[in-house]
């Protein structure tokens, strides 16, 4: 058996500082859980350009499609504003996400209990929250045509998008959601506008379709998205995996990520068809981005991009015990007080560094065995 592949495209500004914190996490799994991968990397982002000329090189791109996974910390920055916008380090991300055709993103809001007093909500309601959101990445009203700003022939003009989707689309993105919902609280909410959108009627219908005929053991309910918006302010805890169109999601999932306090802490997946293996195309990265504020001064937070690779050891590499392993790692490092400056209330002791962080989960895993 060959060890399972795993691409690290570190990218720009706090990137590479977190992502060499993520190594020492895939050392250890190495070391000590005999749980190796052969890993390889390269350029995205702005690092590409400098090298290339171009945000994500071809042969990135065909390494991409090879690995069971890839890992990517951040891209962007100042230096790289004034840029063409087709050669924008974003460009790079983007080609990644469509070519390997990433239809399905997995946001998880997760509340650790120490870190509940950074919610904008009460403690109650967001301690021990865990919900994840699946949200359609690759159709929708991003996509739809026709687009575009045009003439309304009344001497004015008129600015069109068009949301569109698919049975195919539909039914592909909701399966990505039941399948997660059976590994976790097994149940499915389902978000659109129904009442009012022809595309939230064929999305409700299709979402039933799925949930009828494969997966009748996981509970399913619907919602409009204005209402499902709410009731992730209300009472988010009610929810296990909630399934939504691009537009929904994009507005949910960054709404349900401030649930629970810090950018730094927020991991994320992307996931498309699986492969001949049976692994889907994945990629894993933090939701923040590179942060250039804070870049090179050893004060980013690498949980991100660590709870993305417990993410990869889940959903890519169905390492399911020791992402949990790696989870409780992180949770006990902030349950001992452990906290770069962006976990810390305003003159509440002294920061850790990226490297402090990432060493202190490692040790968390050595404690674990
Ligand atoms: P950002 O996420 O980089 O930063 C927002 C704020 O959060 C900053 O104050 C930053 O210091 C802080 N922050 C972010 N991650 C942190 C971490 N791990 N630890 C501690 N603090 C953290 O968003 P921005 O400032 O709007 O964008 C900066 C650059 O990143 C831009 O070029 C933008 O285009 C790019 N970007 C990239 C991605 C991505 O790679 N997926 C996502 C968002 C933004």
């Amino acid at each position: 058996m060959t060890n399972p592949s795993l691409l690290i495209l570190a990218g720009d500004g706090i990137g590479p500082e977190v992502m060499a914190e993520v190594r020492k996490v895939i050392d250890w799994f190495g070391a000590k859980r005999d749980l190796k991968f052969n890993v390889s990397e390269d350029l995205v982002g702005g690092a590409a350009y400098d090298a290339h000329g171009t945000p994500l090189h071809d042969e990135t791109m065909a390494r991409a499609q090879n690995v069971d996974a890839v890992l990517l910390g951040a891209v962007g920055g100042p230096k790289y504003d004034d840029l063409d916008f087709s050669v924008k380090p974003e460009r790079g991300l983007l080609r990644l996400r469509k070519e390997m055709d990433l239809f399905a993103n997995l946001r998880p809001a997760q509340c650790f209990d120490a870190l509940a007093d950074f919610s904008s909500l009460k403690k109650e309601i967001v301690s021990d929250l865990d919900i994840m959101i699946v949200r359609e990445l690759t159709s929708g009203i991003y996509f739809g045509e026709p687009r575009g700003i045009m003439d309304d022939n009344e001497g004015g003009r008129v600015g069109v998008n068009t949301q569109r989707y698919t049975t195919n689309e539909i039914r592909r993105v909701a399966r990505s959601a039941f399948e997660l919902a059976r590994r976790r609280g097994n149940k499915v909410c389902s978000m659109e506008k129904a009442n009012v959108m022809e595309s939230g009627i064929l999305w409700r219908e299709e979402v039933t379709w799925v949930h009828q005929n494969e997966y009748p053991d996981v509970e399913l309910s619907h919602m409009y998205a204005d209402a499902g918006a709410m009731q992730l302010c209300r009472w988010p805890k009610q929810f296990d995996v909630i399934v939504t169109d691009n537009l929904f999601g994009d507005l949910l999932s960054d709404m349900a990520a401030m649930l629970t306090g810090s950018l730094g802490m927020l991991p994320s997946a992307s996931l498309g068809a699986p492969m001949e293996n049976g692994r889907p195309k994945a990629l894993y990265e933090p939701v923040h981005g590179s942060a250039p504020d804070i870049a090179g001064q050893g004060k980013a937070n690498p949980c991100a991009c660590i709870l993305s690779f417990a993410m990869a050891l889940r959903y890519s590499f169905d390492q399911g015990p020791e992402a949990d392993r790696l989870e409780a790692a992180v949770e006990k490092v902030l349950a001992d007080g452990v906290r770069t400056a962006d976990l810390l209330q305003s003159g509440t002791g002294e920061p850790a560094t990226t490297s402090q962080m990432g060493d202190a989960v490692v040790a968390a895993l050595e404690a674990s065995l």
